[in-house]
């Protein structure tokens, strides 16, 4: 087996930003809207940050969506060129990030009944990838494997939401055969799939299991980031007849509430020992960031999330970063948190 190689190798990280209405709350608080979009989807936001609109912050971004936006736009506009590219064989990621609230799983997960077949309206990303991926590969007349993996990782812990007893911690190590860029997770259930069905059962099983781990441990839900990675191997007849495999690999990250980096202070050292900042989501961002300013040193090796996802981001990969945010003034400080992180990632 070999790996595709693409022909360019440039980092692509695309960041986009989505708002949700405001809910029952804000509008029962009188929190008024200080956000505002160009349309059902453009490339600005615009914060009112006081009572003269000389003070409004203005961001751009790659797609900016407003509360119209549904599910399936986000899906085509966002999720569809990515699963392309993880077809012919690059590895890809999608992040969720936002304040606790703002609807992260809401997009990467939603509602993930599948009756017949059918998707509901609200599916989030992970149903509709499932979907269109076994869709393409049964449109083709190459033979093609797919596996699902699925893990949570809370306070630099990681555990399998695949496994039959998912409180065992599972350990990270440099996969030597391929140098340095990759990591195996030692004892992770990879699950091969036959049909979307099959996936989205994984995907509501480890869900479930998480939810009921989170009604008894408070943070457990804000502070936790989830992995749901779909790969798939398809056999490419080649010219010379010995026929090879190409991977693609898709990581769809539901990651922790921005919260817990923002309001101790992404710099307050104390905080960070004290572990009220969130290691893996503190790191992710100075990953991001040194992949932009093209450093030599990523500082991958420094939390458990980007160790995982080595082999995704930076080099031949695509990352989509999508920003989840509220409308209303009383989470104004945390949406500018939000923005202003993932306007650096740019
Ligand atoms: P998070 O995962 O970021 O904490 P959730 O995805 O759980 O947030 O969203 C919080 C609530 O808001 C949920 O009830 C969710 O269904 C709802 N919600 C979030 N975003 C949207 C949206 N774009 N449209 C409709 N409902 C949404
Ligand atoms: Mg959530």
């Amino acid at each position: 087996t070999r790996d595709y190689e693409p022909e360019s190798d440039e980092t692509n990280i695309h960041v986009v930003v989505r708002c949700r209405g405001r809910n029952d709350r804000e509008v029962r608080e009188n929190s008024g809207v200080v956000l505002s979009t160009e349309g059902v989807k453009g490339k600005f936001v615009e914060l009112s940050m006081g009572p003269s609109a000389l003070s409004n912050k203005t961001y751009n971004f790659d797609k900016v969506f407003s509360p119209a936006a549904d599910q399936a736009m986000i899906y085509e506009d966002v999720v569809a060129p990515i699963l392309s590219e993880m077809l012919a064989g690059y590895n890809c990621t999608i992040f969720a990030y936002g304040q606790t609230g703002t609807g992260k799983t809401y997009t990467m997960s939603g509602d993930m009944s599948d009756s017949f077949g059918l998707l509901s309206d609200s599916a989030g990303i992970i149903p509709r990838v499932l979907h269109s991926l076994f869709a393409k590969l049964e449109g083709e007349e190459t033979e093609s494997s797919v596996k699902c993996s699925f893990i949570e990782l809370y306070n630099e812990d990681l555990r399998d939401l695949l496994a039959a007893d998912e409180s065992t911690k599972l350990k990270i190590f440099d996969d030597n055969k391929k140098g340095h860029s990759s990591t195996i997770v030692q004892g992770m259930e990879e699950t091969h799939i036959k049909t979307a069905a099959d996936g989205i059962n994984l995907l509501q099983n480890g869900s479930y299991k998480r939810q009921v781990a989170a009604t008894k441990c408070n943070d457990l839900s804000s502070r936790s980031h989830t992995v749901f990675t779909v790969t798939v191997y398809i056999k490419q007849p080649s010219e010379t007849g010995d026929d090879f495999v190409s991977a693609g690999k898709l990581n769809l990250v539901d990651l922790a509430g921005s919260e817990n980096i923002q309001r101790s202070g992404a710099e307050n050292k104390r905080a960070a020992e004290a572990g009220l900042i969130n290691k893996s989501l503190l790191t992710l961002g100075r990953v991001i960031n040194a992949l932009v300013d093209k450093n030599s040193h990523i500082p991958y090796r420094e939390s458990k999330l980007t160790r995982l996802l080595q082999d995704s981001l930076g080099g031949h990969t695509k990352t989509c970063i999508i920003a989840t945010v509220s409308p209303a003034k009383s989470n104004l400080e945390e949406t500018i948190s939000t923005l202003d992180y993932a306007f650096r990632a740019k």
